[in-house]
């Protein structure tokens, strides 16, 4: 265990392997469809590219073997969930992943195995668009998620399926290249054998007017829970507010691939937009350098949880990852520049592959001094030269904005 005093004198304790308890794995760079928001694409003029600092195709697919050897019993005794989401891919487009989930459910999620030291059992929640494979692979899934709480007494354990409208026009507003028919045939499948299907509704002025539709058909079809997603609004007022940067709320329709250049889409519904803001900024005003005054409280830390991207890395959170991970780095882009400069010191300090489960292994990394400067980060200012501050730290883990409420149907 790393136990050391910061310079507040409180003590930063960072878990070992073995009290490691929950994890969000990102399968997959791999995507078939095209969201704007997704850190899979860049701007680029008036263009859309994919980010040319990932790995698609085969290099995008995490190899099995390592999942079976990060996720051992033995290693992991109090382990009790698994996010299947990430940055950049859907992780069950994975070409093995009905495999994967087997070997997660049946012997890693094993109740009886005897290096178990808690009761609790294995909880996995998968984030998918939920528009790719036939109908029979979601029936199949279906019926392991059924085999696994019957075994191992687990009935949380669900598929979220983002669906962002109740016809394919409206969903394919934002999420290009998914089809809204097939996503309903497919979790119509995987709800038949016998899984729990939730359904998130992200929710923008184009489709605002369809919630109550959508609700009413996710109850209809057997879904478990109905939610209407909101959390990247408190980023986008933040920037619109900190960093004068108004566009970061707008998508403009050609970007979203559409022929109406002129066409904006607002990623606040308008509707909430202006309540929003208002109690954002009222929490903002409250200091004279919001980034460097507010305090950071770690979520992830907290609850001992990890990312492992689809490439074998790892990191304390998703949010660093994805802003200051292997997908950042573009060149010719303003604001990708600016996320390395403030990352330097951890690239300059440490590398860029002490956190590769491919050539250390888990507990090698967890006991890594990285850690424990991460940590100290926080009670430090931006611009510090040693442990600086991380502005996404601010964003995501000072601000208490609104959480999503999840609604059983
Ligand atoms: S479905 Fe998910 S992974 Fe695919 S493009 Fe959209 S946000 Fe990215
Ligand atoms: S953004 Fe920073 S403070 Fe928040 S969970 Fe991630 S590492 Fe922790």
């Amino acid at each position: 265990m790393v136990t050391r005093i910061n310079n507040q004198g409180v003590q930063i304790i960072m878990h070992p392997e073995s009290e490691l308890k929950s994890v969000q794995l990102e399968l997959s760079s791999n995507c078939q469809a095209g969201c704007m928001e997704c850190g899979r694409w860049k701007t680029w003029g008036d263009k859309q590219i994919l980010n040319p600092n990932l790995k698609f195709g085969n290099e995008g697919n995490i190899k099995v073997d390592l999942i079976k050897s990060v996720f051992d019993r033995e290693k992991l005794p109090v382990f009790n969930f698994i996010a299947l989401d990430g940055n950049y891919g859907d992780s069950l487009i994975h070409p093995q992943s009905l495999e994967i989930m087997e070997y997660l459910f049946m012997t890693f999620g094993d109740q009886k195995s005897p290096f178990k030291k808690t009761d609790t059992s294995l909880q996995i929640e998968v984030n998918t668009n939920g528009g790719y494979h036939k109908p029979e692979y979601w029936y199949e899934l279906g019926k392991l998620f059924k085999q696994h709480s019957i075994l191992n007494k687990d009935y949380e354990s669900s598929v979220v399926f983002g669906i962002d409208g109740i016809d394919n026009a409206t969903h394919d507003k934002y999420r290009r290249n998914v089809v809204y028919d097939k996503v309903i045939t497919n979790a119509e499948q995987f709800i038949k054998g016998g899984g729990r299907a939730e359904w998130k509704y992200l929710e923008f002025d184009h489709n605002v007017h369809q919630t109550d539709q959508a609700k009413e058909i996710a109850k209809k079809l057997g879904f478990n829970k109905f939610f209407v997603k909101r959390s990247r609004w408190v980023e986008a007022a933040l920037r619109e507010i900190v960093e004068k940067d108004s566009s970061a709320t707008k998508i403009k329709g050609k970007k979203l691939g559409k022929k109406d250049n002129s066409a904006e889409y607002s990623r606040i519904p308008a509707s909430k937009k202006e309540k929003f803001i208002t109690q954002v900024k009222e929490q903002v005003a409250q200091f004279k350098d919001y980034y460097n005054e507010s305090e950071i409280s770690c979520y992830w830390r907290g609850r001992k949880r990890l990312q492992i991207e689809y490439d074998g890395t790892v990191w304390q959170c998703c949010h660093l990852s994805g802003i200051y991970g292997s997908g950042t780095g573009f060149k010719g882009n303003k604001w990708d520049k600016e996320k390395q400069n403030e990352y330097a010191y951890y690239v300059d300090t440490y590398g860029t592959e002490w956190n590769n489960l491919y050539k250390n292994s888990l507990n090698e990394i967890l006991t890594h001094p990285y850690f424990s400067a991460i940590a100290n980060s926080w009670n430090n200012k931006t611009t510090d030269t040693k442990e600086p501050r991380l502005k996404r730290c601010v964003e995501k883990c000072a601000f208490k904005g609104t959480r999503d409420k999840r609604e059983r149907l």
